[in-house]
C-alpha cells in the first residue's frame, strides 16, 4: 500500500502531537504553580521580607515524579499513551492510578495536529493551527483546574493571531483580525463591568477578555458572536448538569475559559461560518 503524502504528513504530525501533548501535561500542571511561586516571591519582596531562594521549579526541572510516592518517572515510562497502556494506568513503584487525563491530553493533541495538517498541509497555515489548538487545549485545562488563564499563553496567542492574519496564514484579513481582537476584549470587559456594577460580583476575569480577544484575532470580528453564543450555551448546559450532579466546586463557580476555548476549537474544526449557520445567523 502506498501512503499518500497527505496521510504520511498528517500521521507524522499526529505522532509529534502526542509528544507535544505529553509536554502540555507538564505545562498544565506546572505553569500555575510557577505563577503562584512568583507571586509569593513578589509579595515577599514588596513587604521587604527576606526571600528564601527555593529549589528551581520550571517546565524543565525537576524531573517528573509520581505525585503519590515520589518515584522518578523514567523515560520509558513517559512515552505518550504507550507507557500508560503498558503500565495499565498505574505507577510502576506504588501502583497508584495515573490520571486518565494524561493520555487523553496526548491523544487530543495528536488528533488536533493530525486534523490541522490534513486540512492545510505542512506549511505556515497548518503549523499555525497546530500551535493555536495546542495553546487552547492547555488554557482550557489550566482554567478548569485553577480558574487562571496565564498571560504567558493568552497574550502570545493574541499576537500570533494578528501576525498570522498579517502574513495571510489564516483566512482572516488583518483589519478583521485587529477588530476581532479589539471587539473581543472590549465586549467582555463591558459585560464584566456591567455585571460588577449591577451585582457587585465579578462574573469572569481579565484572562477571559484576553482569550476572547485572541479568538477574535484568529477568526476575525465576524466570529465573535457565534463564539460567545456557543460558549455561553455549552457553559450553561454543563453548569446545570454539574449543579444536579453536585459536581460544582465551592462557591458554585465555573470558569468560562474552557467554554471559550471549546468554541474556538469548534470554529477551527468546522469554521465560524458553519457555527453561524447552526445558530441560524
Ligand atoms: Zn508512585
Amino acid at each position: 500500500m502506498v501512503l499518500s503524502s497527505q496521510w504520511l504528513d498528517s500521521s507524522v504530525f499526529g505522532i509529534l502531537g502526542l509528544l507535544i501533548g505529553s509536554f502540555l501535561n507538564v505545562v498544565i500542571y506546572r505553569l500555575p504553580k510557577m505563577m503562584e511561586r512568583q507571586w509569593a516571591t513578589e509579595c515577599a519582596e514588596m513587604s521587604s521580607q527576606t526571600v528564601v531562594p527555593s529549589a528551581s521549579f520550571n517546565l524543565m526541572v525537576p524531573r517528573s515524579k509520581c505525585p503519590h510516592c515520589g518515584h522518578q518517572i523514567r523515560w520509558y515510562e513517559n512515552i505518550p499513551v504507550i507507557s500508560y497502556v503498558a503500565l495499565r494506568g498505574k505507577c510502576s513503584a506504588c501502583k497508584a492510578p495515573i490520571s486518565l487525563r494524561y493520555p487523553t491530553v496526548e491523544i487530543a493533541t495528536g488528533l488536533l495536529f493530525f486534523i490541522s495538517i490534513w486540512q492545510w498541509g505542512v506549511n505556515p497555515t497548518g503549523l499555525a493551527w497546530c500551535v493555536f489548538s495546542a495553546t487552547l487545549l492547555t488554557l482550557a485545562l489550566i482554567d478548569w483546574d485553577t480558574t487562571l488563564l496565564p498571560d504567558d499563553l493568552t497574550l502570545p496567542l493574541l499576537w500570533l493571531g494578528l501576525i498570522a492574519a498579517a502574513l495571510q496564514w489564516t483566512p482572516t484579513s488583518l483589519p478583521s483580525s485587529l477588530w476581532g481582537a479589539v471587539g473581543g476584549y472590549l465586549s467582555l470587559w463591558s459585560v464584566y463591568w456591567l455585571f460588577k456594577i449591577v451585582t457587585g460580583k465579578e462574573g469572569m476575569g481579565y484572562g477571559d477578555f484576553k482569550l476572547f480577544a485572541a479568538l477574535g484575532a484568529w477568526f476575525g470580528w465576524q466570529a465573535l458572536i457565534p463564539i460567545i453564543l456557543i460558549s455561553s450555551v455549552i457553559g450553561t448546559v454543563i453548569g446545570i448538569a454539574m449543579k444536579f450532579t453536585s459536581g460544582l466546586r465551592e462557591g458554585g463557580y465555573i470558569p468560562f475559559g474552557p467554554f471559550l476555548a471549546g468554541a474556538g476549537m469548534a470554529s477551527l474544526l468546522w469554521g465560524p461560518t458553519a457555527l453561524m449557520q447552526v445558530l441560524g445567523l
